[in-house]
């Protein structure tokens, strides 16, 4: 079978294990029922802006932007990656609409354990399908805060003691550092000021998540649509954004927006 589309972000289900889509523009591809399977993807040679869908002759910044998307959205401003920085106070939010939205919501702060322990923070709404985005292995929220932007002043000072990033390489090897988020926990709290107390979490849960794998990769090789035209192999496994074939890693979301034509 062959399908022809724009590429979209894998798509996902909480499940044990969790259970993955590929979009070509609405389509979706269920792919936990192809492990074991080759497949095949080739570059149709277009790019589609993922936000407003115009043609493009290439991205700007790392969302996959049409030039006017990335120059005016609120998503690819630089409070986005550095949450800290939110100016929504100042009245000067690119959009203040989706500043209420989506900064000024309640956010989490959480421990995930994807490669070694990081901390990171989301929106409250968004916490699963941020942690399978990341691969997590496993992951507990510690504190719930009011905005993005307390969350991003709490990630700050936790950060000077856990990683703030993931190994994406370790993540897709598997290889995941033995580690007691609840103690770790513990310990954070007694770095954390006093009055961030307020917003722990009482009794934080630990959720374990496993991803669809058959075999798991000793050497990780980037694959990417810029280099190669066709990408090919047996899929072996699924995890975070990433389709992990016999050949090499292919990392969807990076290629959002790229015309493919998709075969089994
Ligand atoms: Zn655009």
């Amino acid at each position: 079978m062959k399908h022809i589309g724009f590429l979209q972000a894998l798509e996902h289900e909480p499940a044990d294990p969790i259970e993955y889509q590929l979009r070509l523009d609405d389509e979706k591809i269920a792919l936990n029922e192809l492990l074991g399977q080759s497949i095949e993807l080739s570059f149709l040679d277009e790019l589609q802006c993922i936000y407003c869908g115009r043609i493009t002759k290439k991205f700007y910044g790392k969302n996959n932007s049409c030039y006017p998307c990335y120059r005016d959205l609120p998503e690819n401003d630089l409070c986005i990656v550095k949450p800290e920085l939110c100016h929504y106070h100042q009245g000067t939010c690119r959009d203040a609409s989706f500043g209420e939205l989506h900064c000024l919501q309640p956010h989490i702060v959480y421990l995930a354990l994807s490669s070694d322990v990081k901390v990171g923070i989301t929106r409250k709404t968004n916490m699963m399908k941020r942690w399978i985005d990341q691969g997590a292995s496993q992951a507990m929220a510690i504190m719930e805060v009011p905005s993005r932007k307390d969350a991003g002043d709490i990630e700050i000072i936790l950060a000077q003691y856990v990683k703030d990033k993931t190994n994406w390489r370790k993540m897709l090897k598997n290889e995941i550092a033995d580690c007691d988020l609840l103690a770790i926990r513990e310990d954070l709290i007694t770095k954390l000021p006093e009055p961030y107390h307020a917003y722990l979490i009482p009794d934080p849960e630990i959720v374990p998540l496993t991803y669809p794998s058959l075999s798991t990769l000793e050497k990780i090789t980037p694959l990417s649509l810029d280099k190669q035209a066709t990408i090919s192999g047996k899929l072996i496994g699924v995890k975070a954004q990433y389709l992990i074939l016999d050949t090499g890693v292919f990392q969807v979301r990076k290629h959002a927006g790229y015309k493919v034509a998709f075969a089994v």
